[in-house]
């Protein structure tokens, strides 16, 4: 088979642990055979960012920036006991995906990818759930503070005019606590336009919620943009017979457990933290969940939702073959391939990468997975349990016969 050529390079910023190991093995088995891969380098491992004072981070988000697709392998975000394991580590490094985001300034996307032998939790769900999380602000960037004593907390914001605005925020009889919250105009507006975007291109309905009733000024800002920016995707919504709707969260919950899923869910960044790990655990697991962050002026970085699976590292360098689940980083790289595609119009790409998704899942539904889903299949249904290599080397075979 004549490889399909690529036009544009695809940023790809490798990563760390179990997922690196299952990085290179997707390449060499699933994607080098039968794809011309021209790919933007960059060793997004811990290691790597040490040693470039993680200016790679910032490349590597440039990049994607600038050719507009990029692949992203799971990477360490240090904590204390990394600096001890990683004794070498001159800096405790932000997350990169905190780095990337802030440049990139999106919104992130998760849906699980599911298929039948694994029921959701809720019976009622056949499509999957997309959750879009804003990812700016809200208590994520509070400031704090502890009081012991009687007294009064007033919230003061000084305009660089010199004009004032002041509110008592309560007076108090004793020990109280304060939280003061804060969100951008700007960041709103391209948390919704990502989100009427992604509709979109999914052709899915958007839904949104927030608690509005109470927070009349904040939450109603919040309201009040994702109309405002509606009004521009009125018209191509009508066309392709989607809708955008609005409700309070708590209806938003209410209905989202009634309903039958296949929409995306647009939450405030508390509500979608908490919210994105309800959904992947209710259809199954988070080696299932793909992640797609959305620039608003069309950029996408396609991962995986789950970590860099360390536990099961440290048995592959003893020498063990883990069941470590690669569809999650397989999507990633599937969704990539397909958007560098349509960008490109290359549909022998889209088409590709479309295949390997589907293979995939006939892998599963013919009962060959990793352990992790073996444990959540339906009773009654035979699995073939395999690790890592077995799997991907059963949906290289399956990809060869229906190419060939
Ligand atoms: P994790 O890597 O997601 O793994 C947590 C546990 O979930 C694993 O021990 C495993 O359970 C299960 N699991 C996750 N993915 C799996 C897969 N593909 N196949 C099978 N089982 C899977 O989370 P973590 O252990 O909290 O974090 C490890 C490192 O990842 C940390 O250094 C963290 O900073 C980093 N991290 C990176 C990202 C990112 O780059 N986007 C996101 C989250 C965390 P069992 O051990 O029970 O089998
Ligand atoms: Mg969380």
């Amino acid at each position: 088979m004549q490889k399909i050529a690529m036009t544009t390079p695809l940023v790809e910023m490798d990563g760390d642990e179990m997922t690196r190991v299952l990085w290179q093995l997707i390449k060499d088995k699933l994607i080098f055979p039968y794809v011309g891969l021209k790919s933007e380098y960059y060793d997004l491992g811990l290691l790597n960012r040490n040693k470039t004072g993680d200016m790679v981070t910032v490349n590597s988000a440039n990049a994607a920036k600038k050719y507009g697709v990029a692949v992203k392998c799971a990477t360490i975000t240090p904590d204390r006991r990394r600096m001890e394991e990683y004794p070498e580590l001159t800096e405790m490094w932000k997350s990169p995906n905190a780095t990337i985001r802030s440049i990139l300034d999106g919104t992130v996307f998760r849906t699980p990818v599911t298929i039948d032998c694994i029921k959701p939790v809720v019976r009622t769900w056949e499509m999957p759930i997309t959750i879009a999380r804003h990812a700016y602000g809200d208590i994520y960037k509070a400031v704090e503070l502890r009081s012991d004593e009687p007294g009064e907390c007033i919230m003061t914001f000084r305009g660089e005019s010199g004009a004032e605005q002041t509110v008592s925020v309560q007076k108090a009889d004793g020990p109280a606590v304060w939280m003061s919250q804060h969100n951008m105009d700007s960041s709103i507006r391209s948390f919704a336009r990502s989100c009427f975007q992604y509709a979109v291109d999914l052709r899915q309905d958007l839904w949104f919620s927030s608690k509005d009733t109470i927070s009349k000024i904040y939450d109603g800002r919040f309201r009040e943009i994702f109309e405002e920016e509606y009004s521009d995707y009125r018209a191509r919504f009508e066309e392709l017979g989607i809708g955008y709707f609005y409700t309070l969260i708590d209806d938003a919950v209410a209905r989202v457990i009634r309903s039958k899923g296949g929409y995306i869910w647009a939450c405030k960044n508390y509500d979608g933290d908490v919210m994105s790990d309800m959904i992947s655990s209710a259809f199954g697991s988070l080696a299932m969940m793909t992640s797609v962050l959305v620039s608003p002026d069309g950029c996408y970085e396609f991962e995986a939702a789950h970590g860099t699976v360390t536990r099961h590292y440290y048995r592959y360098l003893k020498g063990e073959k883990t069941s470590t689940n690669p569809i999650a980083t397989i999507f990633a790289w599937t969704g990539a391939l397909k958007k560098r595609g349509e960008l490109d119009g290359l549909s022998g790409l889209s088409d590709f990468a479309a295949l390997l998704e589907k293979v995939c899942l006939d892998t599963l539904r013919n009962g060959v997975m990793t352990a992790d889903l073996a444990a959540l299949t339906e009773p009654g249904f035979e699995v073939d349990v395999v690790d890592s290599w077995g799997f991907i080397s059963a949906v290289a075979d399956k990809l060869d016969r229906e190419l060939n």
